[in-house]
């Protein structure tokens, strides 16, 4: 494990919720908010309002530009985002996750809370100076943002689809 479990959590949702706003947009429904919610346990306040979905769908460009900015650039954006929520880092324990933080109150809307936790995962990110666990894909055509949590950093692909596409297509280059 590279982070806490609690960071690698909110790294992958949220570079999930970003992806998911590439063509074609997986993002547009509740039950494909229910999927992201069950995927990363998220717990407390849920809404299930076009509002919700709305603010959620909103949030994705800000969370882009935060994974995809360079470490002091990511500084201002997190600073930004928790100064703007007003964010109180508090200990908690609940449900099956021991001892991790929670920053924002669990009653706030869902994209506040989106907003904080990725805020501060990239805490742990910035201060180990591993900006460089995220990355764009490695597909030309994509503009996917790729999390390399693996040991020897190998993840090159945002999905599986985009690394089958480029392994079919060295595969064909080499058949030349
Ligand atoms: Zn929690
Ligand atoms: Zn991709």
């Amino acid at each position: 494990m590279v982070f806490t479990h609690d960071t690698e959590l909110a790294l992958q949702a949220a570079v999930t919720l970003v992806n998911s706003a590439e063509d074609p947009d997986t993002l547009t429904t509740q039950a494909e908010l229910d999927e992201v919610w069950d995927e990363f346990q998220y717990s407390g306040r849920r809404d299930r309002t076009q509002a919700e979905l709305d603010g959620v769908r909103a949030l994705r460009p800000r969370l882009r530009a935060l994974l995809t900015a360079d470490r002091d650039g990511a500084v201002t954006l997190v600073n930004e985002l928790l100064s703007e929520a007003q964010a109180v880092p508090q200990l908690v324990r609940h449900d099956t996750f021991d001892w991790h933080i929670h920053a924002i109150e669990t009653s706030e809307p869902l994209d506040r809370r989106i907003a904080v936790e990725t805020a501060m995962a990239m805490i742990d990110v910035i201060r180990a100076d591993e900006m460089s666990r995220l990355a764009g894909c490695a597909d030309d055509t994509c503009q996917g943002v790729v999390l390399d949590l693996s040991r020897n950093r190998s993840k090159r692909f945002c999905s599986t689809t985009c690394g089958n596409r480029n392994a079919v297509a060295a595969y064909r280059a080499r058949q030349r």
